[in-house]
């Protein structure tokens, strides 16, 4: 499919971070094997992806004020929509995704706002989810407490993944655009990038698919590669996760998604 002139992600990245003329060795190889072209080997810009506020998205305003958080998260978690894998990669359709799913948690799910901090529009678009989100990340010291992964809410970065992968992969720009807002993150809150997760890690849940869940460990790999760090620290192992296995040992391997993830028919165009 051809997306509009107005918007085609890897051309609007270039103008966003500087390529890295090499990748070396093992790690390399890894990224190529498993990833768009587009998504591999660019360095970080401490200038970020382009962020839609909820302003611009014309978010309602909360039901109540958002709790804003003295305390740094200690993680990122993904997640996706299970919306449909639209080919529809315009701003409009990321904005009607924003609204509908804070018209979804706000009124169906009676949350205050939307659950999630970011989400990413199957066109690469990102966008700010629950309110105060973007600016908090911009403080770099707080965060805003969220509604997307039970236990996690007041101690991780939620970010919603428009699509569903439970057999399909994301597009190359989505999921370029993933890394390059997961980069943005873990900079400004001085996070290594081993520090990604996905939504099943913790609660009983397909999300974010297996095609997604799959790509973790090399959105860790990419996402270090933008930060111009090692990616050091041992990335997680569920064997040896005791949350993983609690959840393991009470409900075995998660049959499906929860927690509003699923979008009534009729709240899309
Ligand atoms: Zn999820």
């Amino acid at each position: 499919m051809t997306l509009p002139a107005s918007h085609q992600p890897p051309a609007t990245a270039a103008s966003r971070y500087t390529r890295r003329s090499v990748l070396t060795g093992a790690f390399a190889l890894a990224t190529a094997a498993a990833l768009p072209v587009a998504a591999a080997g660019r360095a970080y810009s401490a200038a970020g992806p382009e962020i839609i506020g909820c302003a611009a998205w014309g978010a309602r305003a909360a039901s109540e004020p958002v709790v804003v958080l003295a305390n740094r998260p200690e993680r990122i978690i993904v997640h996706h929509t299970a919306t449909a894998n639209v080919t529809d990669y315009s701003r409009q359709r990321a904005i009607a995704l924003a609204r509908a799913i804070q018209t979804y948690h706000m009124d169906a799910q009676g949350w205050i706002d939307t659950g999630q901090h970011f989400t990413v529009s199957r066109g690469a678009f990102v966008l700010e989810g629950r309110h105060n989100s973007l600016a908090e990340l911009n403080s770099g010291r707080r965060q805003v407490r969220a509604a997307h992964c039970v236990g996690q809410n007041t101690v991780s970065i939620g970010i919603e993944n428009e699509g569903t992968y439970t057999s399909q992969a994301p597009p190359a720009a989505q999921y370029a655009a993933l890394a390059d807002l997961c980069a943005h993150i873990c900079d400004h809150y001085g996070l290594p990038a081993s520090e990604i997760y996905g939504h099943r890690d913790f609660n009983s849940t397909a999300c974010p698919g297996d095609r997604l869940y799959a790509l973790l460990p090399a959105l860790r790999r990419d996402v270090a590669t933008r930060l111009g760090t090692p990616l050091s620290e041992p990335e997680p192992n569920p064997d040896e996760d005791p949350v993983w296995d609690l959840v393991r040992q009470t409900t075995g391997r998660p049959p499906a998604a929860t927690l509003g993830e699923y979008l009534p028919a009729g709240l899309l165009p």
